[in-house]
């Protein structure tokens, strides 16, 4: 007789572990309070959808900074190459972009879910649209959830329903509540790709100044543990935009270990060629204030920062700035220093980073180490990843694993 397997949540992980029981030959429901299924799958990559990375087992576990060892298996079995070949399959036609991020060539992120939803109707899983608010037990083994219209009474319960981040998409934090009460460890709940806030008022003065092509470095107790190009943004709490999101994911120790971000803001030259730049300028406004030499370099309202920052009197004559200022402000250039208090709430983060202990999940099936016949995937976790398209590949490898393992669950 075929199991009968229960999928909370109708996330990335979620269909994916429904689509891989039915096609075990389970018998599967689909629970998702939301009205459509993939809320927050469909706001990703800014509604196109970077759905996985072209890369084997390896390179997805090297940008799996947390608990990367535990997805080996699941990654062993479905991995970038995997992922790509199963939505080309179901008739998704897809491009690879810089990084090897994996997008579909329509850039719509409702093409994945669409996808993923015919799949679900065309095995017939069947959906509802219900919350589950408790799991039953009996013996040491899950036999179904309640939810607010009554108990479903199944074989095995997956447990898909995502971190903390982006709550409005429906990822609440219920998981972590149920998997609590079945005994699970929920480890610390902090965001990962997170905006950062400044310690100090820098940044404030700055906000709404977008800077592009631009190279970060993350320092950690003065040590630099990693360094990136690419676009952020000034906000009235500290920075955000692509490139300060990902290196949130770099710096994982707030509570004993001090941050701070160098910008390095002309990375396209190098000392030698920046100062025979600033000679060029220096030259061209020669008899003008220093405060008015900056024009042709930075953007507006980085200037006066910069003018306070570099402390050369503002109105000094450009004509009779020594070179040992001319130093300090190139210094400044590549390595204008913002100081980090912390990392914005798991609320608006990209992705969660805490969950589920791993230790107490088995690596090969995604199943409870704790209570029989419960299984986990995706966000839930405690397993989060850098931007590129890992973290959807941890929801759809460990989905894979999960709804595989649970459709063949024996009594
Ligand atoms: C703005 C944004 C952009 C992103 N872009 C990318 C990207 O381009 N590439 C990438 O790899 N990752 C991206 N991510 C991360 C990625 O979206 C998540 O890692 C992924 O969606 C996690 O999938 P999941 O199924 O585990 O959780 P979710 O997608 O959060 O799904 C969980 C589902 O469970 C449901 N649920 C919750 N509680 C219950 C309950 N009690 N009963 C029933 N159902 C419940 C929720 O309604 C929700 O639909 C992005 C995230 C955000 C916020």
């Amino acid at each position: 007789m075929s199991k009968k397997v229960l999928v909370v949540g109708g996330g990335a992980a979620g269909m994916m572990a429904a689509i891989s029981a039915a096609e075990r030959g389970a018998t599967v429901t689909l629970l998702e309070p939301n009205e459509r299924l993939g809320k927050k799958l469909n706001i990703t990559g800014k509604g196109r959808c970077n759905v996985t990375n072209d890369s084997g087992v390896e390179e997805l576990l090297a940008n799996v900074p947390h608990n990367g060892k535990f997805l080996y298996s699941a990654f062993s079995r479905f991995d970038g190459r995997d992922a790509m070949a199963f939505f080309e399959e179901l008739g998704v036609p897809l491009k690879v972009e810089r990084g090897k991020r994996v997008f579909p060539v329509s850039d719509r992120a409702f093409d994945i879910s669409g996808a993923l939803e015919r799949r679900l109707k065309k095995l017939n899983v069947s959906m509802l649209r219900r919350r589950a608010v408790g799991l039953s037990t009996e013996n040491g083994a899950v036999r179904g959830a309640e939810t607010e219209q009554g108990t479903l009474s199944v074989d095995a319960v997956i447990l898909a329903t995502g971190g903390v981040s982006y709550p409005a998409t429906g990822s609440t934090g219920d998981g972590h509540r149920l998997a609590a009460e079945a005994g699970h460890t929920v480890t610390p709940l902090r965001g990962s790709l997170v905006p950062l806030q400044e310690e100090g008022g820098v940044c404030a003065e700055l906000q709404g100044l977008s800077l592009r092509n631009v190279g970060l470095a993350v320092f950690e107790n003065d040590r630099k543990i990693e360094a990136d190009f690419g676009e952020l943004l000034f906000t009235h709490f500290g920075v955000s935009g692509p490139l300060v999101l990902s290196a949130s994911a770099h710096m994982r120790h707030f509570e004993k270990k001090a941050y701070r971000l160098e910008i390095d803001l002309k990375p396209a030259l190098d000392e030698g060629q920046l100062d025979r730049r600033l000679l060029a300028d220096f030259e061209k406004y020669a008899n003008s204030d220093f405060c008015n030499a900056l024009d042709d370099l930075l953007p507006q309202k980085l200037i006066p920062v910069m003018v306070e920052r570099c402390g050369i009197p503002p109105h000094q004559k450009v004509h009779d700035v020594t070179r040992e200022q001319r130093q300090g402000l190139l210094r400044l250039l590549k390595h204008f220093s913002i100081a980090i208090a912390a990392s914005c709430p798991a609320e608006d983060a990209i992705v969660t980073s805490g969950g589920v202990k791993v230790s107490e999940i088995n690596p090969h099936t995604m199943e409870s180490r704790i209570l029989k016949g419960l299984y986990f995937a995706g966000e839930l976790i405690d397993v989060d990843a850098y931007t590129g398209g890992f973290n959807l590949q941890i929801a759809w490898a460990t989905g894979r694993a999960a709804g595989f393992a649970a459709a063949e669950t024996k009594e």
